[in-house]
């Protein structure tokens, strides 16, 4: 059993079984949720619960977020009984979450200056490879911290990969997540199409996932789009978020437009469910 304590921040889709795998793997964790009815499951599996970020920092060693936002991540960090409420020098603080290069750089010069850490750790990967330990962890910062925590990270993924300095990581998230948009969109797109000219969703799903073009993606939801559950793994409102944050740093592209039009036009009807309700906009 490791002896490393960590302090987990964000239970959401991703956080909970994110969490549950380094639980299951021997360490000791405490978790805080903002609100206050997450944190059972993980409980009866033996997590801690801490009442505010701060109140994390003095007893672990390596302190986890996966939450929503930029917005999020401001609060956590400098909000009222934030991370930096209190010292947080020598601690290993590291981002999961899917956000900007820009806010990660700010928070790892904070966290420089008040002696602590910051990797930005965005995942590939959604609940499924998130319960099985099967994410894909793609790092920017500091070397030693990357290789300090490797071992926390291999609990979580498959690979933990760092790409270089801090934002890195989270400006290869932003890439893989414009191509998730595209992917979300041609599937619908093409269902749509097949069923106009009379070819069955099942029948044409069935050959996608058996031909050259089949992927995990498409087997995943394409049972989503037969079962119509749209049932949130990956909330559409978070591709939205992604999209504008990879606009911001200079995508631009012509199916890039054409996603973030589409996906932000659907945000108000099924901006909770999960991202492949995109098909019920296109179908209009
Ligand atoms: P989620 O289910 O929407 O959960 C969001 C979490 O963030 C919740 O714990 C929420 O707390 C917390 N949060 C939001 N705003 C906050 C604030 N201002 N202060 C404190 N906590 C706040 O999201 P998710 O699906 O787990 O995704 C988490 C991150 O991973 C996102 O950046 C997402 O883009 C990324 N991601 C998701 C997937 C996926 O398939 N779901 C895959 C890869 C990456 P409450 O419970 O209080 O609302």
């Amino acid at each position: 059993m490791s002896t490393t304590k960590i302090g987990w921040i964000g239970l959401g889709n991703m956080g909970i079984p994110m969490a549950g795998q380094l639980i299951k793997a021997g360490y000791q964790v405490t978790v805080y949720n903002r609100s206050k009815d997450k944190e059972t499951a993980l409980k009866e599996i033996g997590a801690m619960v801490a009442e505010t970020p701060e109140n994390l920092v003095s007893q672990n060693d390596v302190l986890v977020l996966m939450v929503s936002d930029d917005a999020a991540i401001e609060q956590i960090f400098n909000g009222a009984n934030g991370l930096f409420s209190t010292d947080v020098s020598g601690k290993v603080i590291i981002n999961m979450s899917t956000v900007s290069p820009a806010i990660s750089k700010e928070m790892a010069t904070l966290s420089k200056e008040k002696g602590a850490q910051y990797l930005d750790a965005p995942v590939s990967g959604s609940v499924k490879q998130a319960e099985t330990g099967q994410l894909v962890i793609m790092v920017g910062g500091d070397e030693t911290a990357f290789e300090q925590v490797k071992p926390i990270l291999e609990k979580m993924g498959k690979m933990a990969v760092r790409l270089g300095d801090t934002g890195s990581g989270n400006v290869a998230k932003l890439a893989i997540n414009s191509l998730l948009a595209l992917y979300t969109q041609g599937l619908a797109e093409t269902v749509i199409f097949a069923n106009q000219q009379g070819i069955e969703t099942e029948a044409l799903l069935n050959l996608i996932n058996n031909g050259a073009i089949a992927n995990v993606f498409t087997k995943i939801k394409g049972d989503a789009i037969v079962a119509d559950n749209y049932k949130p793994a990956f909330a559409l409102k978070h591709i939205v978020k992604d999209l504008n944050l990879a606009k911001n740093i200079g995508l631009g592209s012509p199916l890039a437009k054409t996603a973030l039009n589409t996906f932000e036009a659907a945000t108000a009807k099924y901006g909770e469910e999960d991202l492949i309700a995109v098909i019920k906009q296109v179908k209009g």
